[in-house]
């Protein structure tokens, strides 16, 4: 569902170059539930904005199913944007004027869908969350946890392919960020929707299948459910299953 080749982004700030992302490349397969973790200023959010299309790359290529997102211009990105991608926001960014189910519904405004459905499907939504008692409610008068439930209906409403999520957790408190990142892996699944959320708390990292580590813009690790995807241990775990192989296919007294 996305690919990154040798993606680079390299800021200028007052003359001096800062290299936020160095020679990145992965792969997300459709349905992936993936965590990048690492420390403050590791690049994450940079990453997080190129794959999404918020920022272009220095050097090299994006692609989201199949479609090249890192050479569209900002008209064909907005419409990229509203058909395939949703986002979660640290800070909910729910319109502080507008109800739950109005917040949830608003995408869907650009779409161009009547309001009797686009309100329809939204209040499905909060309900299927758990929200059915605060439909009216505007982000003012619910907790965060709340506010950010309203958030991920609002990501989810438009079926989009893939969400992205900055520290969506990071304003709420322990109990309801294990709530909030259960519901997310249950979305992700459920939907056959991938997911790319950037977290700095690896232990909340560790409920996803897989994790994305990055330090000073590289990707030092890349595990999926528990098996490192970074080329050199590959190629480690291939030649020791080979040799594996042979040691088990030799006769019983060569063994010794
Ligand atoms: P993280 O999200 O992991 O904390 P960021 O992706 O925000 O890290 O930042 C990575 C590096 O790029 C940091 O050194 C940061 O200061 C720098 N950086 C990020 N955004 C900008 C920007 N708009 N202008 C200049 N430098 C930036
Ligand atoms: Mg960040």
């Amino acid at each position: 569902m996305i690919k990154v080749e040798n993606l680079r982004k390299v800021y200028k700030v007052g003359g001096e170059k800062v290299v936020a992302l160095n020679n990145i490349s992965l792969h997300i397969e459709k349905g992936e539930f993936c965590c990048i973790v690492g420390t403050s200023g590791s690049g994450k959010s940079t990453l997080l904005n190129q794959l999404a299309g918020l920022e272009k790359p220095t050097k090299g290529k994006v692609k989201i199913n199949g479609q090249l997102v890192s050479k569209m211009t900002e008209k064909e990105l907005a419409t990229f944007r509203q058909n395939n991608i949703g986002f979660i926001f640290q800070s909910y960014n729910l319109l502080p004027t507008l109800t739950a189910v109005e917040n949830v519904a608003f995408p869907l405004l650009f779409r161009g869908e009547d309001k009797a459905v686009r309100e329809k499907k939204a209040k499905k939504i909060l309900k299927d969350m758990g929200l059915g008692e605060r439909m009216n409610h505007k982000p003012g008068e619910m907790s965060g946890g709340q506010q950010q439930r309203v958030g991920i209906a609002r990501a989810f409403v438009g079926r989009p392919k893939v969400i992205f999520a900055d520290e969506p957790t990071g304003n709420l408190d322990s109990a309801t960020t294990e709530q909030v990142m259960k519901m997310l892996l249950e979305i992700s699944q459920q939907n056959n929707i991938t997911f790319v959320m950037v977290t700095h708390d690896p232990e909340l990292a560790k409920m996803a299948p897989r994790i994305i580590t990055l330090k000073d813009g590289r990707i030092v690790s890349d595990m999926r459910n528990g098996v490192s995807l970074l080329e050199e241990d590959m190629l480690i775990s291939q030649q020791r299953s080979q040799e594996e192989n042979q040691t088990a296919s030799r006769p019983q007294a060569d063994r010794q």
